[in-house]
C-alpha cells in the first residue's frame, strides 16, 4: 500500500482539528502541534451560521452540536443607567431549524472535532515547531519540546491570529490590520446568574459593550469590547488586570461583580487587540495558512470559527481531486477569497461606524 502523504497542522484550535479530518478523508495522514497541555479552552460562546451548517451536517455533526448548543432566548441591551434600549429573540436575528445558528462554546466545539478524528491523526501537546525548510517537494521539520523531526508534504498554519507560522514565512507586521477595539473573553461559576435579567445582557455605553450571558452547566460568560488604540493587547501578562481597567469606568454593578468574580476565580481571560490578518496570498511552496492565521475576520462578523471549518472542507476536496498540492492549495484560495473579503468588509465597516459614532459623541 502507499504511503499516505503527510500534514504537518500548527494549532489544534477549529481550523486545525477541521482540516485533520477533512484531509483524513482525502487520504492524508495529519501530525497535529499543538502549544497548550490540552484542547484549549475558550470562555466564549460562537455562533455558527451561513455555509458551515453544510460542512458540519457532511462531518456528521449536526446531532451533537444541537444536542449541546446553547438556547438563548434573547438579548437585552440596556444603556449605561440601565434602561432598556432593545430586546430582541436570538432566534429573529440568528435564524431556527437547519439554516439557522448554533451557539456552541468554543471549546465544546474543538473537543466534538477531536473526538471525530481517526486513530492514524496524532496530536502532539506542549509542543511548538522547532526549525522547518523545505527540501524539494518534502518539508523538514523539527518539534522545539521533543526534538522530534517530521518529514511533511504540506505544513499548515493554523497557530490563530497571532501565528508563528505566519510570521516565519510572510512580513507578519505589514498583514495586521488594528480596527482601534480590543476585547476580553471568559466564564465563570455562575452564582451571579440571578442578577441576569434575560439569558443575554448586553450594557452599552459610548465606546464600550459588556455582554454577560448564561451557559450550560450553571457557568456565565463576560465579553467586554472597548476602543482602544493597544495594538498587542496579547503580550501583557496580567489579563486580568487588563479586564478590571477596561471595565472600571463602566459604573455598572452586574459588569464589575462579574468580573471581581472572575478576578476572585483565577480564570485567564482571552485577551487581544481586534485585530484582521490581510495577506495577499494564503500559501507559500508547502506551508499554508489556514483559519485566524491566514484571514482573522475578528468576533465583529462572526463567523471566523464557522469559516475556518469551511476552509477546512474545500482543503480537503482540492487534495483529494488534484495530486498536484500547489494546485489544489491555489484552489482552495481562489474558492475561499471572495466570502472572506465580504465578511472583513464589513468587520472593518462595523468598526468604523462604531468609531465615527464615538466621535460624534465626544464631540
Ligand atoms: C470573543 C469571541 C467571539 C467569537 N465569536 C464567534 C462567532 O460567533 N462565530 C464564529 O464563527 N467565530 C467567532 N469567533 C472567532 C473564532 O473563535 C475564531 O475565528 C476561530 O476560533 C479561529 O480558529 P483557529 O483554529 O484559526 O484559531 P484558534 O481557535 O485561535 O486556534 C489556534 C490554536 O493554535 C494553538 N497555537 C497558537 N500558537 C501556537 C504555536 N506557536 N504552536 C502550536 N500551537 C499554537 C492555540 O493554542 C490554539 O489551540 C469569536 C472569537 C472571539 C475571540
Amino acid at each position: 500500500m502507499a504511503t499516505k502523504p503527510t500534514a504537518l497542522i500548527i494549532g489544534a484550535g477549529i481550523a486545525g482539528l477541521s482540516a485533520a479530518w477533512w484531509l483524513d478523508k482525502a487520504g492524508w495522514k495529519s501530525i497535529l502541534v499543538e502549544r497548550s497541555s490540552a484542547i484549549r479552552d475558550g470562555g466564549y460562546v460562537m455562533s455558527l451560521a451561513g455555509p458551515s451548517r453544510s460542512t458540519i451536517n457532511q462531518m456528521g455533526l449536526r446531532e451533537t452540536l444541537e444536542e449541546i448548543a446553547i438556547k438563548f432566548e434573547e438579548n437585552i441591551i440596556l444603556d449605561k443607567n440601565g434602561h432598556e434600549v432593545i430586546r430582541f429573540g436570538y432566534e429573529d436575528v440568528h435564524g431556527s431549524g437547519p439554516e439557522g445558528s448554533l451557539a456552541i462554546c468554543r471549546h465544546d466545539l474543538a473537543r466534538v472535532i477531536s473526538q471525530q478524528l481517526p486513530d492514524s491523526t496524532v496530536i502532539r501537546f506542549n509542543e511548538t515547531l522547532g526549525d522547518v525548510h523545505e527540501e524539494g517537494d518534502k518539508i523538514k521539520a523539527t518539534l522545539k519540546t521533543s526534538g522530534e523531526t517530521i518529514e511533511a508534504d504540506l505544513v499548515i498554519g493554523a497557530d490563530g491570529v497571532r501565528s508563528d507560522v505566519r510570521s516565519r514565512f510572510w512580513n507578519d507586521t505589514d498583514c495586521l490590520e488594528h480596527l482601534g477595539y480590543s476585547y476580553a473573553a471568559y466564564d465563570v461559576e455562575a452564582t451571579t446568574t440571578s442578577m441576569l435579567t434575560s439569558t443575554c445582557v448586553t450594557y452599552n455605553s459610548p465606546g464600550h459593550a459588556d455582554i454577560l450571558y448564561e451557559l450550560k452547566n450553571k457557568r456565565l460568560a463576560g465579553l467586554h469590547l472597548w476602543r482602544d488604540d493597544v495594538v498587542q493587547l496579547n503580550d501583557r501578562s496580567d489579563r486580568m488586570k487588563t479586564v478590571r481597567e477596561a471595565t472600571a469606568g463602566t459604573g455598572i454593578k452586574a459588569v464589575s461583580d462579574v468580573v471581581s468574580q472572575a478576578d476572585k476565580s483565577g480564570c485567564t481571560p482571552v485577551v487581544d487587540s481586534l485585530i484582521m490578518v490581510n495577506l495577499p496570498q494564503w500559501s507559500k511552496g508547502r506551508v499554508l495558512l489556514l483559519g485566524d492565521a491566514a484571514h482573522c475576520l475578528t468576533l465583529i462578523s462572526g463567523q471566523g470559527a464557522g469559516m475556518a471549518m469551511v476552509s477546512a472542507e474545500i482543503l480537503g476536496k482540492e487534495l483529494k481531486a488534484n495530486k498536484d498540492v500547489a494546485q489544489a492549495l491555489a484552489n482552495h484560495e481562489k474558492r475561499l477569497r471572495p466570502a472572506i473579503k465580504r465578511l472583513q468588509d464589513r468587520s472593518r465597516s462595523m468598526a468604523a461606524v462604531a468609531k465615527a459614532e464615538l466621535k460624534l459623541l465626544e464631540e
